[in-house]
């Protein structure tokens, strides 16, 4: 059985369609990313799995149980993070777990024993007692993912678990996703971060309008998709540089006053740089916001 089995989706609001047919299905114990710019479509996929978007068409088995219809019963097998940490303000740590295992139905001594772990494995057991307002941004999302836990679900969602936190913050959220992966739970994660992605994702699959357009592995998307080396180069005189030399590139593309060229083997491109001190380069090997940008392009979304 898949833990989440998505089949055609689809979703308009008005005429505009904002889901064109999206199928994707995650197997026990894999990380599974969504990948795709703003308006790509991803909350609203991540909803209508929840039960809380009505899809046009398309099938969602959830849990092996089939939504909207069963929803609920899904969504309390479920752990769900979501964008925005809705944590109580006016509970302490401790209170928000608990009120949380309540409206669970879980039993007051499962709830006795969970806790302490969970406040264990987000490292929040010396703040059991503080309030929200005493609480970091790290602290917060870390509370948030130990109360998805409450219910010690299979599956758990992560809506752009790192958004806003800093390096430090992001690398314990990732350390605690690698921890569950090994306990053998099933993670759907979407995220902006392609570096989040590529570290902890065994397949993922990269949106645009409404529309999965391609799936792998990160190290197949990027087989799939590009040229394995990249060269970018900046600096007095690039757009002379690139003009004489292109096509010792495959590929070439700018952004801002940079040069992206892609290709196989970099080598000969490297060497026409030499003697020109006003050029500065980065070699580098391609990687998943690479082709991220190739798929879904360099313009603004928002
Ligand atoms: P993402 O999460 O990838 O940024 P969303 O799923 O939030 O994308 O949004 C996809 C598109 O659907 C966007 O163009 C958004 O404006 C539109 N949309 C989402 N929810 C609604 C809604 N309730 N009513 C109208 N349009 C919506």
């Amino acid at each position: 059985m898949h833990m989440l089995e998505v089949t055609d989706l689809r979703k308009s609001y008005g005429d505009v369609e904002v889901l064109r047919g999206v199928s994707l299905s995650l197997a026990r114990g894999e990380c599974y990313g969504l990948l795709g710019p703003n308006g790509a479509g991803k909350t609203t996929t991540l909803r209508a799995c929840l039960g809380l978007v009505e899809p046009d068409a398309g099938s969602i088995s959830l849990l092996g149980l089939s939504v909207p219809t069963f929803a609920r019963e899904a969504r309390l097998r479920l752990g769900v993070v979501s964008q925005t940490d809705n944590l109580d303000p006016d509970f302490t740590v401790v209170e928000n777990l608990l009120v949380y295992g309540r409206y669970f139905g879980i039993p007051e001594q499962t709830l006795q024993e969970r806790i302490p772990r969970l406040l264990e494995f987000s490292e929040l057991a010396a703040r059991a007692d503080s309030k929200m307002l005493e609480l970091s941004g790290g602290m917060k999302r870390r509370l948030t993912l130990a109360r998805a836990l409450i219910n010690d679900p299979d599956l758990v969602f992560l809506d752009e678990p790192t958004t806003g936190l800093d390096p430090q913050a992001r690398h314990v959220i990732w350390d605690r996703m690698k921890q569950l992966l090994a306990r053998g739970k099933t993670i759907l994660l979407t995220t902006h971060f392609m570096d989040e992605a590529e570290r902890l994702c065994s397949r993922l699959s990269i949106m645009d309008d409404g529309r999965i357009i391609s799936t792998g592995s990160p190290q197949e998307l990027i087989a799939r998709h590009i040229e394995p080396e990249v060269l970018e180069v900046y600096g007095e005189g690039t757009q002379q540089w690139v003009n004489t030399h292109a096509s010792l590139a495959d590929r070439v593309e700018s952004a801002g006053d940079t040069v992206f060229c892609y290709l196989r083997h970099a080598e000969p491109l490297i060497a026409t740089l030499e003697n020109r001190p006003s050029l500065r380069y980065l070699h580098r090997r391609a990687n998943l916001e690479d082709v991220f940008l190739k798929l879904t392009g360099r313009d603004l979304r928002d």
